[in-house]
């Protein structure tokens, strides 16, 4: 059953002695129990943390020092590069790689995603397994129902829950699952000294978005597969990305005008950023990337509406920019 929604902040002591929860900034119950089955599926010590960027910011400050050096994967979320620049005004510096080939040698961290958002590419994980520095998968897009990177030699997964976990567009939520409880320990320290925590609300609203991941993220896939097949055989479309897994694919058409026209143009999916909720949404990413990504790039993110009625929003759309040339 759902477990109940405790919004306290704290809770008697046990025969004079603080109890299992006694102060809401170390724990709470829901949180628990969203940690417990969030840790079961991606098979390690599950942390939540109030965002995606609060977890990232745990790492970093939580398991480095000043003088530690982040090789971070360049096509990793933007958000990600913003943090660790702002960071380097603490000492933390920050390289970055390819991450389909090996990581720079001599990085204290190395700093994975899988698949990256939005130019959609897998890291070679053999290579970052081999490399002697701690290894943090961001497996946000692919989710636990597609990848387990604690299997393929990483350290650290670390998820932006707000997305596929939770999966409904209402719940800010950040985690990282360790396979080593020391890094939990120290993760979980960090976290009660820094505040950086999830609140209840939250938190139950991942319990429940857990319940249906499976079916939700295969059902994304299976939609996600179909477009990017019929997209690629779009004139009016040039790229497709898309790792063959997951709900979030990217395409390019011609310039940004037409990125802009797309994103504006679909009826069903919605123009807003964020990805992983029911509901589809659509948005060309270089407003917030600038040239790191083609003008052209249009990202989508696949939710639960049946796959004809997506395509033929899409291919509408698609249709009038070929017309309008
Ligand atoms: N990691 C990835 C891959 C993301 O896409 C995002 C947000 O879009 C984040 C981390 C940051 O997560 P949050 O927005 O929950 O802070």
């Amino acid at each position: 059953m759902e477990p109940p929604l405790d919004r306290a902040t704290t809770w008697p002591y046990v025969d004079g002695e603080p109890g299992p929860f006694h102060y809401a900034r170390n724990g709470h119950p829901v949180g628990a129990e969203a940690e417990r089955a969030l840790g079961e599926l991606d098979g390690g010590t599950a942390l939540l943390f109030a965002s995606g960027m609060g977890a990232a910011t745990a790492v970093a400050l939580g398991l480095l020092s000043p003088g530690s050096t982040v090789a971070l994967a360049q096509d990793a979320y933007y958000g990600t590069g913003v943090l660790l620049a702002e960071l380097e005004r603490w000492g933390l510096r920050h390289v970055l790689f390819d991450q389909t080939g090996p990581p720079p040698p001599d990085a204290d961290l190395v700093w994975v995603e899988a698949p990256s958002n939005p130019l959609l590419t897998m890291p070679d994980f053999e290579a970052a397994a081999a490399h002697p520095g701690l290894v943090v998968c961001d497996a946000t897009a692919a989710t636990p129902i597609h990848l387990r990177p604690l299997e393929h030699g990483c350290d650290l997964v670390l998820h932006s829950a707000t997305k596929y976990l939770g999966g409904h567009h209402d719940a800010l939520l950040g985690a990282v699952v360790a396979g080593r409880p020391e890094q939990a320990a120290r993760l979980l320290e960090f976290r009660t000294r820094s505040g950086i925590v999830a609140a209840p609300d939250a938190a139950w609203l991942l319990v429940r978005g857990l319940k249906t991941l499976d079916i939700r993220v295969s059902r994304q896939t299976e939609t996600a597969t179909s477009l990017a097949e019929q997209l690629r055989r779009h004139p009016a479309v040039q790229v497709v990305r898309y790792p063959g897994f997951g709900g979030l694919l990217s395409f390019d058409v011609a310039d940004g005008a037409m990125a802009r026209a797309v994103e504006t143009g679909t009826k069903l999916i919605v123009n807003a950023t964020s990805l992983g909720g029911v509901t589809s949404t659509i948005e060309s990413r270089h407003r917030w990337e600038g040239d790191r990504v083609p003008e052209g790039l249009v990202r989508l993110a696949v939710g639960l509406e049946p796959v004809d009625e997506l395509w033929q929003d899409l291919r509408n759309v698609l249709e009038s920019l070929s017309r309008d040339r």
